[in-house]
């Protein structure tokens, strides 16, 4: 396996970063996961969009152009011979001295990984559904930025998995569910209406999310940008998440509540069915 570090295509088990990375240091650094199925990259223009913005909100300069970004990218994943795979793409601030405030001369590092990625493997789940646990969002105030600063959500995905949950829900002390760990929250009332949390700093804008929003309204499904909370959504008829790792996926069980009828709800089978047909038209898988 190849990994790209600082401009250069290296093994996987030799590629390393400064110790005084202040990615290593501070988590500053910013990060972006991105689906490869049959060799295509998926919603590749949103999720460079996505890593444009956030660099400039954590004022790193970027280390390349999105041209050269995706020149590499592609190599990467041809010289890896995947079909299907995550992308991981992180830049950090780069090394320097150890000291809080932003150093004038630092490089910004690159680093760029892939792995296999078995997504046939989301199909039987996503007959089943899953089940998520609640856990209290302590996260910081811009968590619309995708930074490497993870620590909350690797302690909510544990806490989700000792619970035997797929997935975590950060739930704020008003009772607003946020988002997952690692996925975006969805409901549907009673209505067949989809609800999902509105762009805010409390949520990171998901390019699944993003997709799905899309693909409901050119199938005229009333969608509400609007927050809801935890005992809304243990009543309401269907829930599912949403992520480039999970595209849609049905909640059939919330802190042990059943819901609606304990299986993937049919807007949520029908949105699934939508978001399948659009990688498949985008990527041929
Ligand atoms: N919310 C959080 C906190 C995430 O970390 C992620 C993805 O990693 C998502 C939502 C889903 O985003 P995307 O659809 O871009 O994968």
């Amino acid at each position: 396996r190849l990994a790209y570090v600082n401009h250069a295509f290296v093994p996987l088990d030799k590629a390393a970063v400064h110790v005084e990375d202040r990615g290593f240091q501070f988590a500053d650094g910013i990060y972006e996961v991105c689906a490869v199925l049959n060799g295509q990259l998926l919603d590749w223009p949103l999720h460079l969009d996505r890593w444009t913005r956030n660099l400039s909100a954590l004022l790193i300069p970027a280390p390349m152009s999105a041209a050269a970004l995706t020149l590499v990218a592609r190599r990467l994943i041809a010289l890896n011979g995947y079909k299907d795979a995550l992308l991981y793409i992180q830049v950090t601030r780069g090394a320097a001295r150890r000291d809080h405030p932003i150093p004038a001369d630092a490089q910004p590092t690159l680093v760029m990984t892939v792995r296999r990625f078995d997504f046939a493997a989301r199909v039987p789940q996503q007959a089943v559904g899953v089940k998520v646990t609640s856990v209290t969002d302590q996260r910081w105030g811009r968590c619309d930025i995708k930074t490497v600063a993870l620590l909350p959500n690797v302690l909510a995905k544990q806490t989700a998995r000792l619970a035997g949950s797929f997935e975590a829900w950060f739930v704020s002390n008003d009772g607003v569910v946020a988002e997952g760990g690692s996925t975006n929250a969805w409901i549907v009332d009673a209505a067949g209406t989809v609800i999902t949390h509105p762009l805010s700093a409390r949520i990171l804008p998901g390019i699944m999310r993003a997709s799905l929003l899309r693909l409901a309204h050119a199938a005229q499904i009333k969608v509400e940008e609007r927050p809801f909370t935890l005992a809304e959504a243990q009543g309401a008829a269907e829930a599912f998440l949403t992520s480039t790792t999970a595209p849609c996926l049905g909640i059939v069980e919330i802190d042990g509540v059943k819901v609606g009828s304990g299986k993937p709800g049919p807007v949520t089978r029908r949105l699934g069915e939508l978001l399948w047909a659009e990688i498949e038209r985008q990527t041929g898988f």
